[in-house]
């Protein structure tokens, strides 16, 4: 039975309203409806949602009592469920994904099917292709004597909203109407994302990126029990950079430095190793090394470039360790940026720790970088030309 609703009424959405003279409980929240049916019916634990859609107005709260921080949702938006709960009240409430309750009521949330993995359903604003030939409604109910005539196979739509079936299914709104929403007949176009280029006139980075970039090693790991394990000075798992190294030995290779590391980690020891062909993580990066002091320390994950002699050689071993260091920074949800004067930036050499942080006098890799760069290429290299590096990996990951 359905009855006509005089007032808009103001109520809380957990209570109930005698409408006078019919003796029958009904909840007006719902400004838009002129209707509605005279029975309010709770979800209950055995209807087993796991998304709700917005039939009508409402609101959710900070609470599961339904009092703090009321906030408007719209219709037809859609909502995760976590689990369903009997407040203080005795109201049925939804705890939704995003920590927030609302009432599970069936007038104003409607149950998403539970087939909605088959649908494209959180797409508003993207493009779809018509996988089949397809008819365009003039609403969600997608009555065939209504429906109007058809988009040839690949036609490209805009979405620009997704509403719900009374029996929960999504239907996108495109230009004109309603079509399906249903996987086998539309799927998702996905713009081409835009080359990544190193910013940099650089000669070493010009050519890192017209031979090298995203042809970086990949990291190995080869973990050795054996490192102590310290926190950084914010915690286990929490750097705040990378420190770049360069072992200063002419006539070794990268197993070579391993090996030496390992039998003298009491003295020093860094997380990583770097050359032409390999990036050989060998320590725990959750925790700190010992290779720049005990300022840099415990603040730094630490890699250590081996030396290589050749242009291109040089040119991987930059392109690797440009790698690693945005790896290690997206790892960690830092970004990068230069090291300062005062102590902030992501992205340090062991002379920059040195210089700002003390604690150790090494000025690697610079003298390294200086003649590699002037030997092969004629030019410089800094930190200031190893950040667009690391800078467009990081944008590639
Ligand atoms: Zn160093």
């Amino acid at each position: 039975m359905k009855i006509k609703l005089v007032h808009i009424i103001k109520a809380s959405l957990a209570s109930v309203v005698i409408i006078s003279g019919l003796g029958i409980s009904s909840i007006a929240t719902n400004v838009h409806a002129a209707t509605t049916t005279n029975k309010v019916t709770y979800f209950k634990a055995k209807n087993k949602v796991k998304y709700v859609f917005v039939k009508s107005a409402t609101k959710t709260y900070k609470d599961v009592n339904l009092k703090k921080k009321p906030t408007k949702i719209k219709i037809n938006s859609y909502y995760k469920v976590k689990s369903l709960k009997k407040n203080k009240k005795g109201t049925m409430v939804f705890r939704l994904s995003n920590g927030k309750y609302v009432v599970a009521k069936k007038n104003t949330l409607g149950k998403v099917t539970t087939n909605i993995a088959k649908y494209l359903f959180d797409k508003k604003g993207s493009t779809v292709q018509l996988t089949k030939k397809l008819y365009v409604y003039p609403d969600v109910k997608f009555v065939k004597a209504t429906r109007l005539s058809p988009l040839p196979v690949d036609t490209q739509l805009k979405i620009t909203a997704v509403d719900w079936t009374t029996s929960g299914y999504p239907r996108l709104k495109v230009k004109g109407g309603y079509i399906s929403s249903a996987k086998t007949a539309v799927k998702l176009v996905v713009p081409p994302k835009p080359a990544v280029v190193i910013n940099s006139t650089n000669a070493i980075n010009q050519y890192i990126q017209q031979n090298y970039f995203k042809k970086n090693a990949p990291i190995s790991s080869k973990i050795w029990s054996k490192f102590p394990k310290n926190k950084y000075r914010k915690g286990a798992g929490k750097p705040e950079g990378v420190v770049v190294h360069e072992t200063a030995n002419p006539n070794s290779t990268i197993n070579n430095e391993i090996s030496y590391m390992k039998s003298h980690y009491q003295n020093a020891f860094v997380h990583t190793f770097v050359d032409n062909n390999n990036i050989i993580n060998i320590a725990n990066t959750k925790y700190l090394a010992w290779g720049s002091g005990y300022q840099g320390n415990q603040r730094f994950v630490q890699f250590e470039q081996v030396r290589v002699h050749s242009k291109d050689a040089f040119a991987q071993e930059i392109n690797n360790a440009a790698y690693y260091t945005a790896y290690i920074l997206k790892q960690y949800g830092l970004k990068p940026s230069l090291a300062t004067s005062k102590g902030s930036g992501t992205v340090w050499s062991h002379h920059d720790v040195s210089k700002w942080l003390g604690g150790t006098d090494h000025t690697d890799p610079d003298d390294y970088w200086k003649q590699s760069a002037k030997t092969w290429y004629s030019t410089t290299y800094t930190m200031s030309d190893f950040l667009p590096v690391v800078q467009a990996y990081y944008n590639s990951l």
